[in-house]
């Protein structure tokens, strides 16, 4: 191999070593703006050859074969073109599960598992009062409503969205982490198709406004589906035509918790405070210290104003 040689052309002749092939792709991911080239090379490699990142190191030194390679270059090139990790290949870790997912869905976020988290908290002070309705609105890969399936035994959890291609991905998944007859895959606009009572109502809608689409990490504007981002004019119209489906459905005690855009959060509070009069509010922080989920609940508890 000489100095010169293409770097692609050098993975791909014989005698590529492990490292070699990770030198190569850290390179090109670098030079292509990934944000994380040496961990994305790493799960590549790791991907086509079935190791783990840490067999990688120990086994550094070995050799691949030239389809290895080869398949490897593939993978390369379509991160290099900003394609998302998790689309390359096809997984996603969320909470503490392994996703299936596709280009018809959102890669999971871990800000997203907070609604996970807020679920859990609440459902342990009410799951004594009976087996839980919730609902997961425009739930995409399925990866809400099948993590609080998973925690909760005795829940039922409606998973609705407007996309067919996405509930095929739901469905796929709630089978491979055994929670199929208890996470309900349902094609529908919001909670147009239901009555309600739902204890929890949980929601990661689109919420970016129009116009900012295309100034997203080509990550997210060139590979993510749209209709899962899109909130309209100010990113709210989705939100906004939820919340009187929401007051509708929600149960007393209930709890309604929205993923929102850090910068909405006043606004969201105020159209809730609209429709759910009676709702308690609190906006939670993401890892960043971003606000990112607004919380509103329905309590039997009054609170102090209507009963001085
Ligand atoms: N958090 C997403 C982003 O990366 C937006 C998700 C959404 O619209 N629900 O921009």
């Amino acid at each position: 191999m000489t100095k010169r040689a293409d770097p692609s052309e050098a993975v791909l002749s014989t005698g590529c070593t492990i490292r070699q092939a990770l030198r190569w792709g850290i390179g090109a991911l670098t030079a292509a703006g990934v944000d994380s080239p040496r961990l994305d090379a790493e799960l590549l490699l790791g991907h086509v050859l079935g190791l783990t990142r840490t067999q990688l190191h120990v086994h550094a030194q070995e050799e691949i074969d030239r389809s290895a390679a080869e398949a490897y270059t593939q993978l390369v090139r379509r991160r290099m073109s900003r394609e998302p990790l998790a689309y390359i290949v096809g997984r996603r870790a969320f909470f503490d599960l392994e996703l299936i997912v596709s280009s018809d869905v959102l890669v999971p976020r871990p800000e997203t598992e907070l609604l996970v988290e807020e679920t859990l908290r609440w459902a342990e002070l009410w799951q004594a009062r009976g087996k839980l309705h919730i609902v997961d609105v425009g739930t995409g890969s399925g990866a809400i409503a099948i993590a609080i399936a998973r925690h909760l035994p005795e829940a039922l959890v409606w998973a609705v969205d407007i996309s067919f291609p996405a509930l095929m991905i739901t469905q796929e998944n709630a089978r491979r982490t055994g929670v199929q007859g208890r996470v309900l895959p349902i094609q529908g606009d919001l909670l147009a198709p239901f009555k309600g009572p739902f204890q929890v109502i949980v929601a990661n809608l689109p919420y970016v406004p129009h116009h900012e689409l295309p100034e997203l990490m080509p990550e997210i504007s060139l590979y993510e589906p749209s209709s899962a981002l899109d909130g309209g004019t100010e990113g709210l119209e989705i939100i906004r035509r939820l919340l009187p489906q929401a007051a509708r459905c929600l149960s007393m005690p209930g709890l309604l918790l929205l993923e929102i855009d850090p910068r909405q959060s006043q606004e969201v509070c105020a159209m809730i405070r609209q429709s759910l009069p009676r709702a308690q509010l609190t906006v939670l922080r993401d890892y960043g210290g971003l606000d990112r989920v607004v919380r509103a609940e329905h309590s039997l508890i009054p609170d102090e104003e209507s009963n001085p």
